[in-house]
């Protein structure tokens, strides 16, 4: 994990797992990336410890699924 891009802290914390993509905290944030028809994509989310700045990163899961996607295109 690279430092923090906001304050270069190198005290980045990731959580142990992957979350939801989809719930009450606003639209799919992955859309169309995850295992089946009915199931969200996942992501997981690191917080720097000094000044709170938050990153979200796809799961390798749901990455894998990026480049055979006609929904996603290379930007
Ligand atoms: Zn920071």
């Amino acid at each position: 994990m690279k430092a923090c891009p906001e304050c270069d802290s190198d005290r980045q914390y990731r959580y142990e797992k992957t979350l939801s993509a989809q719930g009450g905290y606003g639209p799919d944030m992955l859309p169309k990336l995850g295992a089946g028809m009915f199931k969200s994509a996942t992501f997981v989310p690191v917080v720097c410890a000094d000044c709170g700045f938050m990153r979200f990163f796809a799961s390798a899961d749901a990455r894998g699924r990026l480049e055979g996607s006609k929904k996603w295109t290379r930007a």
